[in-house]
């Protein structure tokens, strides 16, 4: 799985960082998400996804290989 941000969208409210502090970090002038790395464990991919769904503003996005590969192929 992958995680894609949409920074735009990020309203600084800082879930993901409290959520997955190993994978999300916030601007420290804009308070906007920063990655900080993919999910590499079954632990962090967990925890990907649940900052995905604190998140209240759809910036984080979760995106599982198969569904990748899918539209690779289209
Ligand atoms: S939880 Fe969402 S809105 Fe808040 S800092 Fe993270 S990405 Fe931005």
């Amino acid at each position: 799985m992958k995680i894609e941000l949409d920074v735009e969208r990020c309203i600084g409210a800082g879930m993901c960082a409290l959520t997955a502090s190993d994978l999300f970090d916030q601007d420290e002038d804009e308070g906007t998400v920063v990655l900080l790395a993919q999910p590499a464990t079954p632990a962090q991919e967990r925890a990907a996804r649940q900052a995905a769904d604190r998140c209240p503003s759809g910036t984080i996005r979760v995106v599982d290989d198969h569904a990748r590969q899918e539209s690779a192929a289209t």
